[in-house]
């Protein structure tokens, strides 16, 4: 049991983060817990006046960030990672707390931030270009990368920090300052982690005043930030339906873009996979943080041979799966974040089963008083891909179907929006290679014999089609936050042209 109300908690754990800002603003913005369903802060919101003033001032960082060496920015992001091992019980509580993540999942998402910190440091040395082969006698051909300018970040509900964190910790050493318009469901842990940034600002002595802020409010914000052409990067994070939005939107005062959207992730399971393996990693895959990841394992394709043998122990792991409390228990399964989430769930379950879907689990569970809304995963036995399959619903419903050929379930893993990211569970050279070949998984992730979720920094992260094409964190994904320049040094005595053009005066 908790020992006190859970916004004294959330008042204590902000505290020693660092926060200031007043959490019970008479009519200001109410943060409610999933956890209880329990309004835990009252916050005071950004206007877009608020929003232009925080684009001139980053603007205005941007002038003096661009020139301090990459090395020396990469120092401040080497301390908020010091910072951040110092916070980091505080910061996942505030996880859990605000997004109803067990204390294992909120302290990973913290790990990350710490992960992709340690990242970008040594990237700060390693911002390097090519030199490239001139056709013409006595020049040099290279190209340079340069600091951007202000990028916005938008980001979603489920991972209230991680991301900021991967776009925010390359962007700083590429010499870029951030605004950040986290989800209007979890602003607290925005705050927390500004918070925490600023001791490591303090520390480092001479940074620039708004290198990194934080805006507090509703979607208006995010299109402040979108509308601005003083905001050269947009980094989204959140549904295709934003996206949509904000893509076109970008686009059309020629700024960049990344869309990090939504996914419909499968998993094959083929006849010789590791059967004890494929259970564990599939149950993790589609029922872990409620099944709210963007990389959550949607659908699941089961060789006919081994279904009979595969689907039974899965409905087994899902009736026995624990949901409870993160706070308060050791269950796997936490809350979903509100009631539409709820609601959207029973409605695609409900057009499931219309559809000749067998469905298993499913069912509200009283945790906590009426306002929390926990759930029994579900599992769908389909008899084909069609109706509910064919989209993301943002909670833990995992669609299983009976396959015989493998190039048609290829076809079938392919034939939806989103291209997040796949999995396979095979022992067979050539459908491993298959699935991660030209003609294999459509996604920016594809797996093999691990589930869909927990990408971790090292490799780029992001998805093709309806997930929006971007990339973020590890690879070359720093790229996106620079401007590239070829340049030619002509250090002969001659002018050639290229091409043999002749211009002669
Ligand atoms: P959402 O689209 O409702 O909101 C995301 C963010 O966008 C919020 O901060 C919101 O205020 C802002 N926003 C909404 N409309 C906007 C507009 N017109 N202009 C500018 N900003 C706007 O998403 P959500 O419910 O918070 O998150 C769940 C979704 O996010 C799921 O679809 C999930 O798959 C996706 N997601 C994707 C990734 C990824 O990396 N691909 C990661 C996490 C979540």
């Amino acid at each position: 049991m908790l020992s006190k109300p859970l916004s004294a908690l959330t008042a204590e754990t902000l505290e020693c983060c660092g926060v200031t800002a007043a959490l019970d603003v008479e009519g200001g913005m109410q943060v409610v817990s999933p956890v209880t369903g329990e309004v835990v802060a009252a916050l005071a919101t950004h206007s877009t006046a608020d929003a232009a003033r925080a684009i001139d001032t980053a603007a205005k960082a941007f002038r003096d960030w661009r020139l301090v060496p990459a090395p020396r920015r990469g120092e401040l992001v080497r301390l908020y990672a010091e910072e951040l091992r110092k916070s980091k019980d505080e910061l996942g509580r505030m996880v859990s707390i605000e997004a109803g993540k067990s204390p294992s999942e909120g302290l990973g998402e913290v790990q990350e931030m710490i992960d992709i910190c340690d990242f970008a440091v040594g990237l700060s040395r390693q911002l390097y270009g090519l030199t490239i082969a001139t056709e013409r006698p006595g020049h040099r051909m290279m190209e340079t990368w340069h600091p951007l300018g202000v990028v916005g970040i938008i980001t979603a509900f489920n991972f209230p920090c991680a991301p900021w964190c991967w776009n925010a910790a390359l962007a700083l050493v590429c010499g870029d300052p951030v605004i950040w318009k986290p989800s209007e469901k979890t602003p607290l842990t925005a705050l927390a982690c500004q918070a925490v940034f600023e001791r490591a600002i303090a520390r480092f002595g001479d940074a620039p005043d708004g290198l990194s802020q934080v805006l507090v409010g509703g979607p208006e914000l995010g299109e402040a930030l979108v509308d601005s052409p003083k905001v050269a990067l947009i980094s989204a994070t959140g549904s295709t339906r934003m996206g949509r939005i904000v893509g076109p939107k970008v686009a059309a005062r020629f700024g960049k873009c990344i869309l990090e959207l939504g996914g419909n992730n499968a998993g094959i399971v083929c006849p010789s996979a590791d059967m004890d393996m494929a259970l564990r990693a599939i149950a993790f895959g589609a029922m872990g943080t409620a099944g709210q990841r963007c990389t959550t394992m949607r659908r699941l394709f089961v060789h006919e041979s081994i279904y009979d043998q595969l689907v039974p122990a899965l409905k087994k792991a899902y009736a026995s799966v624990t949901v409870g409390n993160p706070l308060e228990s050791s269950a796997l399964v936490g809350p979903l974040i509100d009631k539409a989430a709820f609601d959207g769930m029973q409605t695609a379950l409900k057009e499931a089963a219309e559809l000749g879907g067998s469905v298993h689990g499913g069912q509200r569970e009283a945790v906590e008083g009426e306002a929390a809304y926990y759930v029994k995963p579900a599992l769908v036995e389909m008899p084909e891909q069609t109706g509910p399959v064919l989209r993301e619903t943002f909670a833990p419903i995992l669609y299983v179907m009976k396959y015989s050929d493998f190039d048609p379930v290829l076809e079938l893993h392919n034939d939806v929006g989103g291209g997040l990211s796949s999995s396979i569970f095979t022992t067979d050279l050539r459908e491993m290679e298959t699935f991660l070949s030209a003609r294999g998984s459509d996604c920016g992730i594809a797996n093999v014999n691990i589930g869909t979720s927990g990408a971790e920094i090292g490799g780029a992260f992001g998805g093709e089609k309806e997930t929006g094409g971007g990339r973020e964190s590890g690879s070359d994904a720093w790229r996106a936050y620079m401007r590239r320049a070829t340049n030619t040094i002509n250090y002969s005595s001659e002018l050639p042209l290229a091409q043999g053009v002749v211009f002669d005066i």
